[in-house]
């Protein structure tokens, strides 16, 4: 814990659901967090928590690697850094040294920022802010609460629209609905699941989730990101598709992404060191990847309009 968050509410009520917790008082939290020389995958078996405060900057435009689903003014903050699961093809092995997981407990201080933009694009423009592109923020939420406190202040904000990415099998209970307020599954066949996102709630508890959120009230957004090619790609996805679609009901879901497996290519080559032997990083497995995303499409359009169904595809 930074010394200079130890007494934050946010650390206060986190350190009091974690009463065996060993507390270690630390001056910044790069200092562990940067170190030279970690290794990644053996922090992974136990990762520690880090409570930091965040510096600015709080808002980051999106990497040309993400889907802005059409809007506009994009942006994404990271009020969490790492994340509970162990996904092979996570981004973060290859972007940051460490996998143990800080959490910003200066939540005022990103509500400022936010706060500050929206304003200043003005009433009759909406920014949208991804809340949890470098964590799995709902994974956390019994310890955090952070989600809940977003889609609060997002109540308060007329033209903020949020996304909260998740492979979590629970979502909010008894929450405010929001249609600004967008809950996005990533969703994969329980092939994949098994294989290449460790730790991971399967696909049926992903979709119970997402079912209690739109029962909410909620748009949900549905992603097959990334989609992975396996033995008879077509049927298991298309099977999942059709599991999909018959569960979340159509007038709650407000618009499908699809990808292929994605990172700069400085970014693949250290998530290769971290997982040496996943078929995930032989040469050939990116470009198919990125071929049975547009098969995947034709077969997606089948279940929803076309307008609604976001693909990416390399920027190069
Ligand atoms: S759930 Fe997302 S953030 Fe977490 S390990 Fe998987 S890909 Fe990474």
């Amino acid at each position: 814990v930074e010394q200079q968050a130890r007494f934050a509410p946010l650390s206060e009520q986190i350190l009091s659901k974690l009463p065996n917790a060993t507390v270690v008082i630390i001056n910044h939290y790069k200092e562990l967090f940067n170190r030279r020389k970690q290794c990644f995958s053996f922090q992974k078996l136990s990762p520690k928590l880090i409570l930091a405060n965040k510096r600015p900057p709080f808002l980051y435009p999106l990497s040309k690697q993400c889907q802005p689903f059409f809007e506009p003014h994009v942006f994404y903050t990271t009020p969490m850094i790492n994340c509970v699961f162990d996904c092979s093809f996570c981004f973060l092995k290859g972007m940051v040294d460490s996998a143990n997981i800080v959490i910003f407990v200066n939540i005022d201080d990103f509500f400022d920022e936010v706060r500050c933009a929206a304003s200043t694009v003005g009433l009759d423009t909406s920014i949208s802010l991804h809340i949890s592109y470098e964590s799995d923020l709902l994974a956390l939420e019994r310890l955090t609460g952070l989600c809940r406190r977003w889609l609060d202040f997002a109540h308060t904000i007329p033209n903020l629209k949020v996304e909260v990415r998740t492979k979590s099998g629970v979502f909010l209970k008894k929450a405010a609905p929001l249609d600004r307020f967008v809950a996005a599954w990533s969703l994969s066949p329980d092939e994949v699941i098994q294989k290449y996102e460790i730790g991971t709630p399967k696909l049926f508890a992903r979709l119970s989730a997402a079912l209690s959120a739109a029962n909410q009230g909620f748009l949900i957004r549905l992603c097959f990101d990334p989609v992975i090619p396996i033995d008879n790609s077509a049927g298991v996805y298309g099977q999942l598709f059709e599991t999909v679609f018959r569960t979340i009901p159509r007038r709650s879901i407000l618009d499908v992404g699809i990808g292929p497996i994605r990172a700069e290519k400085s970014l693949l080559k250290k998530m290769k060191k971290v997982n040496p032997d996943c078929d995930l990083f032989w040469d050939e497995t990116a470009p198919s990847s990125e071929i049975l995303a547009v098969e995947l499409t034709e077969t997606l359009s089948r279940f929803i309009e076309k307008e609604k169904i976001a693909l990416w595809q390399s920027q190069s």
